[in-house]
């Protein structure tokens, strides 16, 4: 018999949280639900609450908790209402939970994916700016507490499902040469770079494969995201920047390639939909039905493959960059992006923009080495702060 795994799904009224419920809800008989959280969308989160049974209901955004008791009530939901960063930390390290979600979108959701590491649990981490931003102090704290860590973004879950498992179930990353991380170039791939100057958040945020929340989709358009992904593999596989290759590959089928020493490529590929790695990490080392349709090769036809262009996308180039750079340049790189993307999606800043306030933030802003977490919130502090400031000038420019 599977035993009964108890969750929390932090960021459940997100593109990740709800496509985990509808996982968790496919198999009432291996999942049991504890606590989920929202920032500020309360009647949603309430309704989940409902929904899926949830002992704890969490709003990041601590004046809205009466909004919160008020809207679980009209539900019918009987959950204790945790809030603020106190709650969401709460709700990743409750006793009674063996697995934590890590679906908070931003720096937001680096603290509780830390308390649930600290906590020793197993950990889905879709969160990947949490990593980006804290590499060194996020790994040793998943080794010191014994958490397990399996990643939920496609590509590198993928690359986990293509390395071998060492006989204690861990993965084993001797003898890659390579990883090709697989990407679809986003909405703007085919288009020339003049023609993104006018272009708005809706159109940014139409992605041709994947629907996603707002601030992933304007950075698969900006390939930041892939970026993102490359300073991620580096700190989940222990791959050094030069073994990370970027392959565009518009269908979004393949999801990330493992190049071995002796000339073997593995590939994971499967239809792209969320609920695939969703459901392959919360059932690890088992399978279970994730409710995604069987992929027809026949209907596919072919699969291309392209070079990422770095002039086109600069965030692409940046990340390696600030990859390269070490210390705090990732968690720089990571807060201006917020910034920048945030005020794209505001209508407070073109989209060509975007890398140039990345670009100038780096700059600006020395990059030193990390010992602890204070070095990291320390350095997005100041970016954040400087970013602002760019973004703030530029809108002074044009005005
Ligand atoms: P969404 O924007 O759809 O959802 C974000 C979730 O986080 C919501 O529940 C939101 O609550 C909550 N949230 C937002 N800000 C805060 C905050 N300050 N404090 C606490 N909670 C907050 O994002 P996605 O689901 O698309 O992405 C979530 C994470 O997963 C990101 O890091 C992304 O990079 C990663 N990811 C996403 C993929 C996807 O297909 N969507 C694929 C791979 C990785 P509310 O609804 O109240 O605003």
């Amino acid at each position: 018999m599977t035993r009964m795994q108890t969750i929390s799904v932090l960021g459940a009224t997100g593109s990740i949280g709800r496509s985990t419920l509808d996982v968790i809800a496919r198999h009432p008989d291996r999942f049991r639900v504890a606590a989920l959280t929202a920032s500020r969308h309360v009647d949603d989160l309430a309704e989940l609450c409902a929904r899926h049974g949830a002992a704890y209901a969490c709003v990041a955004d601590a004046s809205l908790a009466t909004a919160l008791k008020q809207s679980l009530a009209r539900c019918g939901a009987t959950a204790k209402v945790l809030c603020g960063a106190e709650g969401l930390v709460q709700a990743a390290a409750l006793s009674e939970v063996d697995c934590v979600m890590a679906a908070i979108v931003g720096a937001a959701g680096l603290e509780p994916a830390l308390a649930a590491a600290r906590a020793g649990k197993k950990l889905l981490l879709a969160n990947k700016e949490a990593l980006v931003m804290a590499g060194p102090v996020f790994m040793d704290t998943v080794r010191r507490h014994g958490a397990t860590l399996l990643p939920i973004d496609s590509e590198h879950n993928a690359i986990f499902q293509c390395l071998p498992v060492s006989l204690a179930g861990e993965p084993n990353t001797s003898g890659i040469r390579r990883i090709l991380l697989t990407g679809s170039g986003g909405p703007f791939r085919s288009r020339p770079r003049s023609e993104l100057r006018e272009v708005s958040p809706d159109q940014a945020c139409a992605h041709p494969n994947w629907v996603m929340g707002r601030k992933i989709s304007v950075d698969s358009a900006t390939m930041m995201n892939k970026g993102l992904e490359v300073i991620e593999a580096h700190w989940l596989f222990g791959v050094r920047p030069e073994q990370i290759q970027v392959v565009v590959h518009p269908q979004s089928v393949i999801h990330s390639m493992v190049e071995y020493v002796d000339g073997s490529v593995l590939a994971q590929l499967g239809n792209p939909d969320m609920r695939t790695p969703i459901a392959q990490a919360l059932s690890y080392p088992d399978r279970i039905d994730a409710g995604v349709p069987l992929l027809d090769l026949y209907a596919m036809g072919a699969l291309t493959f392209e070079q990422p262009d770095f002039e086109r996308f600069p965030g692409l180039r940046l990340a390696y960059e600030a990859l390269r750079a070490g210390g705090t340049a990732p968690s720089i790189l990571n807060a201006a992006n917020e910034i920048a993307v945030a005020a794209f999606l505001g209508g407070r800043l073109p989209f060509l923009k975007i890398s140039e306030v990345i670009e100038e933030t780096l700059q600006s802003i020395p990059c030193a080495a990390i010992g602890t977490l204070e070095d990291v919130i320390g350095a997005d502090r100041r970016a954040r702060t400087r970013a602002v400031h760019i973004v703030d000038r530029h809108r002074s420019r044009v005005a």
